[in-house]
């Protein structure tokens, strides 16, 4: 019987025999990357990068059927980094670039 072999070697950290779910530990090895967890861009808050983090915000509150906008960190966020809007795709390299050369603007 032949023997099978990975072209991938398996990772071996403190998330490997924890027992979660894969996506879970893909989850926890991005947060620790510093990364968004959904898509692996740098993080602006917690776990997501900005895009993500308006995402989430936008999806609760047309949930919630908010009406208001209260002060919160990622309208300030938003404000600071001239945010272009959801359709704009943040996972090109160009985009990439575009982000480096603001943040190094910024004071
Ligand atoms: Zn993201």
């Amino acid at each position: 019987m032949k023997t099978r072999t990975y072209s991938r070697r398996k990772i071996e950290d403190e998330f490997t025999h924890l027992p979660v779910s894969r996506g879970w530990k893909y989850q926890l090895r991005r947060h620790k990357e510093g990364r968004c967890i959904k898509c692996g861009q740098p993080q602006a808050a917690a776990y997501l990068c900005l895009r993500h983090l308006i995402a989430n915000r936008e999806a609760i509150r047309r949930k919630a059927g908010a009406t208001r906008r209260n002060r919160s960190f990622s309208y300030a966020l938003e404000q600071r980094r001239k945010y272009r809007g959801p359709s704009a795709s943040v996972g090109s390299r160009k985009n990439l670039t575009v982000e480096r050369r603001s943040a190094s603007r910024l004071p």
